[in-house]
């Protein structure tokens, strides 16, 4: 059988596509990408003449059957997004999944990824933290995500699509309050990539202030809940006990 390989493309920069990426898209016969119009631009800038065809959120799940057979009839295929990591808030876990199932071999060739450049910047804990994707884009359905993770204590990070990203701000800082440190990163690798961390009620207020900020796209790198202390706290009634007894003391 022939292998399937994950392989992750720029989110602006396009020097940001590895050599090994290239040579993978040079060399399969087949590119399953999430919008053929789109990668063609791509794929024309570094003269990769390879044969596309479509696979996205509409067609994969069926799509996928037809990819797998090829694979296991022994070609060899990238699946490519319209910029960054496959399957990161993008297309491709149907096909992925097909293919592990059937036993084709699959080969991550890993590059940009938005969460993981913004996480890398921002200056908030890294050690552990949780992706949540795009937030729902009603407001009841936002506003019920979020507060179901006001006492997460890792950092989360979100995506956010620029129209929305004041809304969302807003949301933010009504139910985490006005002191959470939250870094906004837009634009990276791009000419007017921009990176800023502040309290919420500060950055809120600068987006609000400069349209400039509410365009081009941007993730969101929010910082955890402080840690319940609760194991070391002691409750209020022994800490009474415990003033008291300070106050016997020598
Ligand atoms: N698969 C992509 C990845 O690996 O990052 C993400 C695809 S998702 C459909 C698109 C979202 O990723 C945007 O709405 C934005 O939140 C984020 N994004 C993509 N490129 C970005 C960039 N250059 N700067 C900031 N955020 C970006």
């Amino acid at each position: 059988a022939g292998t399937l390989y994950v392989v992750a493309t720029p989110i602006g920069n396009l020097q940001d596509l590895t050599p090994r990426a290239l040579e993978v898209l040079r060399s399969v016969s087949l590119i399953a990408a999430e919008d053929t119009r789109h990668s063609a631009r791509l794929l024309q800038h570094f003269g990769i003449t390879t044969a596309t065809t479509a696979c996205h959120d509409h067609n994969e799940r069926d799509k996928s059957a037809r990819l797998v057979e090829r694979l296991l009839a022994g070609e060899d295929m990238a699946l490519i997004s319209d910029a960054g990591t496959p399957l990161i808030s993008d297309p491709g876990f149907h096909l992925v999944r097909q293919a592990r199932e059937a036993g084709v071999r699959v080969s991550p060739i890993p590059g940009a990824c938005a969460l993981i450049a913004a996480l890398s910047a921002a200056g908030l804990p890294s050690d552990r933290f949780s992706f949540e994707g795009f937030l729902p884009a009603k407001a009841h359905g936002r506003r019920q995500r979020i507060e179901a993770l006001a006492a997460e204590s890792r950092t989360w990070m979100l995506y956010e699509a620029p129209h929305r990203l004041l809304e969302c701000l807003e949301d933010l800082l009504d139910i985490l309050g006005p002191e959470r440190q939250v870094v906004l990163a837009r634009e990276l690798t791009k000419t007017f990539e921009t990176i800023r961390g502040a309290p919420l009620a500060e950055l809120a207020e600068w987006v609000r202030n400069d349209p400039d900020q509410q365009r081009g796209e941007c993730v969101l790198v929010v910082e955890g809940a402080p840690q319940s202390t609760d194991e070391d706290a002691l409750d209020p009634a022994a800490e009474r006990v415990l003033d008291i007894l300070l106050e016997e003391l020598p």
